[in-house]
């Protein structure tokens, strides 16, 4: 086993101070005998011989002091300072890690949850709603000649209406409804507990509000429709499946002249 070099250290200083202590029992026993020999003759040289084995206890104390100052003190604060700068870059890389895990599921224009986030949350709410009889809604929503308002008024009033539709997505769904903006202008909501009828009922809310949605930019007011799918978990299908029979109801609302629910 190999000791780190402030453990060697260590181990020299505990050394040193134990001699000194073996050092200070054997002068009191000297003492001892000393004492009772006082008055004698001899008692000379036991008090030189005291005075040479406190001496020798100072130097081993001294070398163990010097020790502890100069070689273990400077070792151990430069460990600390190094601990402490692991722990400023540990903690700021796993600040970082979240930022990313979060940008990465995050979409950047509307600060919605992305489709990445969207396809994992989807798989999740079946396996957990697989176990207990409730159901799940799904809405998928595209809005409606989109392409025109990028071409009529720019991109950058395009990206407002993405905004502002993504607002009205937030606050018309509820905590633990799932609102993502799947890409382009199409968004979809995930939202647990919710029967067809229900579920109708927030589309309608929802495509009604876009519409009633008007985007202000300069001297421009503009407005914009959505044409929504939906579609009630069957129990068997699979999030793929699920979300391929809400996307065919967007279709069909598409094609039965868009700004409209179908189910
Ligand atoms: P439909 O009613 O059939 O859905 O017609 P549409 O014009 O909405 O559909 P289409 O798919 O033809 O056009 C979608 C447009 O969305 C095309 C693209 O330029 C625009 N788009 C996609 N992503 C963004 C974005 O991030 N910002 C802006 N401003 N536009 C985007
Ligand atoms: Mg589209
Ligand atoms: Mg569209």
């Amino acid at each position: 086993m190999r000791f780190h070099q402030s453990e060697s250290a260590f181990f020299v200083l505990i050394t040193v101070i134990l001699a000194a202590g073996a050092v200070i029992v054997h002068a009191y026993g000297v003492l001892h005998t000393s004492t009772e020999t006082l008055y004698q003759p001899e008692r000379m040289e036991g008090v030189a011989y005291l005075s040479k084995l406190l001496f020798a206890t100072g130097v081993l104390l001294a070398t163990a002091l010097f020790f502890g100052i100069f070689f273990i003190y400077p070792q151990i604060r430069t460990q600390v300072k190094e601990q402490g700068k692991l722990r400023a870059m540990t903690a700021s890389l796993s600040a970082r890690s979240v930022t990313l895990e979060q940008a990465a599921l995050t979409d950047a224009l509307t600060g919605m949850q992305n489709r990445r986030y969207f396809d994992d949350a989807l798989r999740e709410y079946l396996e957990e709603f697989r176990k207990i009889d409730k159901p799940v809604g799904l809405m998928i929503l595209d809005l409606d000649h989109f392409k025109q308002v990028n071409d009529t008024h720019g991109h950058d009033i395009g990206d407002d209406v993405l905004r502002a539709v993504a607002s009205c997505l937030k606050d018309m769904t509820r905590y633990h409804d799932v609102v993502a903006r799947l890409g382009g202008e199409e968004f979809a909501v995930v939202a647990p507990n919710m029967d067809a009828d229900m579920l109708t009922r927030l589309a309608e809310r929802i495509r009604k509000a876009i519409a009633a949605t008007t985007v202000f930019n300069g001297n421009i007011r503009l407005k914009i429709t959505t044409s929504v799918g939906l579609a009630v978990w069957d129990r068997k299908e699979t999030a793929e499946e699920f979300f391929r029979r809400a996307d065919k109801q967007l279709y069909e609302a598409k094609r039965q002249g868009r700004n409209r629910v179908s189910a």
